[in-house]
């Protein structure tokens, strides 16, 4: 059966799944949104004998509908490959109350590379289906982690360029590094005097500024996001909820038909919303579990109906939910909204002029599949630690609040389904703030110098990623203000200056 694509902000204009892929952000600002949520193909019995890329092809191929199965076996077998540390690709640790689904053991250790090391080859394979011949130039603003997977899945692919928005105080030392490291002729990474939201409302500005797409399609451009709005994104991140949900049957932790929870460490809302889609289908879930850190305007929203982004923006150890504004969460309003267009058009037109809306106590019932916590940073760090001093696993930041709120609803539930927590990032990428929670001696170190003292605390190998750091050349500088992003764009693209 095939899927087409249209805007949340208007179901009238239908699009092909790599047209949607292709174009990234709807032209109204709207994201783009299944016309239908296609059901599983198998029971998760038979589908616990495929492996992360045979689950991969039965996921892609219900909503990549107009791309062929030779073309999504390519893409999906040149992105899950040797560049993922373990032949699993998604390996399943029990520690304390949960599994952890680690998903950081791609190019870039965070859990971005799931997606964002198949968008390329889905995106190029699309621009082919497309009859589209201009270069395609990737504008993604990042909290840390999308940036640096976005341009390792792209450094050097033919017929792509990308360009990376990232605050400049908002990211860890590690992150940086990886970022102003980058390698690749088509690569561009600049450091704004702002926050992830001023990155993100500045590349949404310029996508929806009909005088600079113009002017780069003449000049043989076209603009598109790797910014997990895309559902060239959210499609492959359903794929590891539904490989989790067949490794524990195998494992025999649930029977066929029993269900699991799910626990996400949630920022922009797009791990999280890929599993609500792994429900629909028909994955026995029970609760999403939604974590934030002090940046609690979901926990809010969950609690209240009110979404509410005034307010103070707090930095903390898990920069990559520093959000205010989630912007997957779109899609949730669409959905409860009973997939009313005009509704969400509305809800997202109050928010961009009042910074707030209210949903409708008819939607609110329709939450009923999440749990919303937060967690302080104080209880973060001691989550790592005292999880290190039970079991000797040791979890990163980010992790550590969805661990915080694994436990909270534990508590308050009294549920015992089976629990699966997002494990989003390695906790190399953020030595300072684990070491210092696991109380090791190297504490005050420069990140990259607490890389040993880690390995030998944790048992864990230091991954690829951070040793090949240490050496690598600086090769990005550029940094400017928020107003001064489409000008910089311009001159990447060689535009003359507006
Ligand atoms: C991006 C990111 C998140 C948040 O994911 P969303 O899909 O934006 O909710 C959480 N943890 C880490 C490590 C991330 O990189």
């Amino acid at each position: 059966m095939a899927i087409f694509y249209h805007s949340t902000r208007n179901s009238e204009e239908e699009y092909t799944a790599s047209a949607a892929i292709l174009q990234g952000l709807c032209r109204d600002g709207g994201l783009f949104v299944p016309s239908e949520i296609p059901a599983l193909p198998k029971t998760p019995g038979e589908l616990s004998h495929l492996n992360y890329r045979e689950t991969a092809l039965e996921i892609m191929r219900l909503f990549f509908t107009d791309f062929t199965e030779e073309e999504l076996r390519f893409c999906i077998d040149h992105a899950y490959d040797s560049k993922f540390d373990t032949e699993e690709i998604v390996p399943l640790v029990k520690a304390g109350n949960s599994y952890y689904m680690e998903l950081f053991h791609g190019k870039t250790i965070a859990f971005k590379d799931m997606a964002l090391s198949i968008l390329p080859y889905l995106m190029t394979t699309a621009a082919k289906k497309n009859d589209s011949h201009e270069e395609i130039v990737i504008l993604t603003a990042t909290s840390g982690d999308t940036g640096k997977a976005a341009l390792a899945g792209f450094s050097d692919v033919e017929g792509t360029r990308i360009a990376v928005f990232y605050p400049k105080d908002g990211v860890s030392p590690v992150q940086k590094r990886q970022m102003v490291t980058q390698k690749g002729d088509n690569t561009f990474v600049v450091g704004v005097d702002g926050n992830f939201d001023d990155c993100q409302t500045g590349v949404k500005r310029m996508f929806s500024d009909e005088t600079l797409r113009r002017e780069a399609a003449q000049a043989g451009f076209r603009f598109s996001s790797a910014n997990s709005i895309n559902i060239g994104r959210l499609v492959p991140q359903i794929v590891y909820y539904v490989f989790a949900y067949t490794r524990l049957l195998k494992n025999g932790t649930v029977k066929e038909g029993e269900p699991v929870n799910f626990v996400v460490p949630t920022g922009n809302f797009g791990n999280i919303l890929a599993a609500l889609y792994a429900k629909k289908m028909g994955l026995p879930v029970k609760k999403l579990i939604c974590a934030s850190n002090e940046n609690r305007v979901l926990f809010d929203f969950f609690r209240t109906g009110v979404y509410d982004r005034n307010r103070p923006f707090v930095l903390t150890s898990s920069p990559s939910m520093d959000i205010l504004i989630s912007s997957n969460l779109e899609r949730l309003i669409y959905h409860i909204s009973g997939n009313d267009a005009r509704a969400t058009r509305t809800f997202m037109k109050e928010l961009e002029v009042e910074g707030t809306y209210r949903i409708t106590p008819e939607m609110e019932e329709e939450l009923a599949d999440f749990a919303g916590y937060y967690a302080t940073e104080e209880e973060t760090s001691e989550k790592i630690g005292s999880l290190y001093r039970e079991t000797g696993y040791v979890l990163d930041p980010h992790t550590a609040v969805a661990a915080c709120a694994c436990d909270r609803y534990l508590k308050e539930s009294g549920d015992d389904t089976p629990v699966v927590t997002a494990c989003t990032a390695s906790p190399y990428k953020f030595m300072g703030s684990v070491m210092k929670a696991i109380g090791g001696e190297d504490v005050g170190k420069e990140d990259l110098d607490m890389a040993e003292e880690l390995s030998a605390l944790s048992g864990v190998k230091i991954p690829a990623a951070i040793l090949e750091l240490r050496n690598a050349r600086v090769r990005h500088t550029v940094t400017c203000a928020v107003d001064g992003m489409e000008k910089e764009v311009r001159h990447f693209l060689g535009l003359r200056e507006a």
